[in-house]
């Protein structure tokens, strides 16, 4: 079977990690069958859709490096809908009803108290054309009901194994409002059908909508999709991530030096048995993820796990990848060398931003303990240097000044870094060279 998948955010808001997820599982499974990933945006709600929001989608999917084959815009298909809805109204399986919203609270709060299910009571099919004409005289516009056949809805869910539904039990849905717009259930449905989806893969939120549309999609006269839902993330203590999702949207921890490929790598394997490893490339990512690997229970977004992700990946990214962000930060030179040297300390790449003022610039360090520089500086081997620098001359420094450990190596890396700790220095005295230590050892006391 030709896959064809979808990821279809309402551009009513920013991307968050949950999206995000859904997004990405949707394009490794599309990319792993050699199949289309369509984007669409579902934006029938005028009011809260925005341009903005859609543009911000697309640059977060971007910058996760997702692509997308085709994309599609809901606003632009209203006449499909209105088609679909014709057939179905012939089909007897739309039907007008008036109820207010207020009424509706009403009988919904009837139902709880009695211990019954919260089941619309399909009053309006009951209405004569009589009665609906002398409601339509009192001003009242019909919203349009789906309804649903009493029947077994059962699918076989790549996530859930066998689900079942009693159609008897779900109350009809909406489709049309009041006002002629139409709710997400039956454009998606005709989305689905039109652009052939095979499988669609959302958040577990989703289930009853499933069985709904079902029952939509065999009332159009086409076999519904494989459906897949994964469940929904929590945060680390088990609760919803609803409340924090500010914080963890796309531009946020993008803003905050979280990695692309650390934030997928993530995503890709959270919820899974496979190890979470950081990948290089989105090719990696793609051969390594399998829709069947995802579990049935809640997956936990742990920041930190994430943050050591970011710290794993960048230790492993190679030179060729990472140096045109390195001049995109200004940082130039960008020197394999520098970058090998510092990337085992970075927890985010801005962070390779002070030592290459270290690496490169002309500053200078005060020293606490300055008894060793003379010698130091005395013993400075001449260039060429390598890896091998560094210890040749410390052993030389140590055999002149009896100091060892601590004693000898924190003055030397104070007046040459500025700091106590960082990346190690055999690696990073080559890339200071021999002119910037010699002034630096000088300036220091030495
Ligand atoms: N716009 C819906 C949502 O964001 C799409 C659900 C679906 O994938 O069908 O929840």
């Amino acid at each position: 079977m030709f896959v064809t998948v979808r990821f279809a955010p309402s551009p009513t808001g920013f991307l968050h990690v949950g999206n995000a997820r859904v997004a990405l599982v949707n394009w490794l499974f599309a990319r792993r069958s050699g199949g289309r990933f369509l984007l669409r945006l579902d934006d029938t709600d005028t009011e809260r859709s925005r341009p903005e929001f859609a543009e911000a989608i697309r640059r977060d999917l971007r910058w996760l490096g997702l692509d997308w084959d085709a994309e599609e815009r809901q606003s632009d298909r209203l006449e499909r809908y209105r088609i679909a809805t014709e057939t179905l109204k012939a089909q007897g399986r739309l039907y007008p009803c008036y109820e207010t919203p207020q009424e509706l609270e009403f009988r919904r709060k009837r139902q709880l108290a009695r211990h019954q299910p919260p089941v619309y009571d399909r009053a309006a099919l009951g209405l004569t054309e009589d009665q609906r004409r002398a409601l339509e005289a009192e001003g009242r516009r019909p919203h349009w009901r789906f309804r649903l056949d009493d029947a077994d809805i059962a699918w076989t869910d790549l996530v859930r194994g066998p689900v079942h539904f009693q159609g008897g039990h779900l109350s009809d849905p909406v489709v049309i409002r009041e006002d002629g717009t139409f709710l997400y259930m039956l454009p998606s449905v005709v989305d689905d059908v039109d652009m052939r989806v095979s499988h669609v893969i959302r958040g577990e939120d989703h289930v009853a909508n499933t069985a709904v549309q079902v029952q939509m999609f065999e009332a159009l006269g086409t076999p519904p999709p494989t459906f897949a839902h994964l469940p929904l993330m929590t945060d680390i203590g088990g609760e919803g991530l609803s409340k924090r999702l500010g914080s963890l949207s796309l531009a946020d921890l993008r803003e905050q030096g979280v990695e692309a490929l650390a934030l997928a790598s993530y995503l890709a394997h959270l919820g899974t048995s496979d190890a979470i490893e950081p990948q290089t490339t989105h090719e990696a990512l793609i051969a390594g993820f399998e829709l069947s690997h995802c579990g049935r229970a809640s997956p936990k977004f742990d920041a930190e796990q994430l943050w050591r992700l970011n710290e794993k990946l960048l230790h492993a990214l190679p030179f060729t990848t990472v140096a045109p962000r390195l001049a995109a930060l200004g940082l130039a030179p960008a020197e394999e060398v520098f970058w090998e040297a510092v990337r085992p300390n970075l927890r985010r790449l801005a962070d390779a931003a002070p030592w290459h003022g270290v690496c490169y610039g002309e500053a200078t360090f005060a020293v606490l303990d300055q008894a060793p520089l003379k010698e130091a500086i005395a013993l400075l081997p001449p260039e060429p240097w390598s890896q091998e620098t560094w210890k040749a001359w410390t052993q030389a420094v140590s055999a002149a000044t009896g100091r060892k450990g601590k004693a000898l190596f924190l003055p030397l890396r104070q007046a040459l870094t500025g700091q106590d700790h960082g990346p190690e220095l055999k690696a990073l005295l080559p890339v200071i060279g021999r002119d910037r230590a010699l002034a630096r050892l000088t300036a220091s006391g030495g």
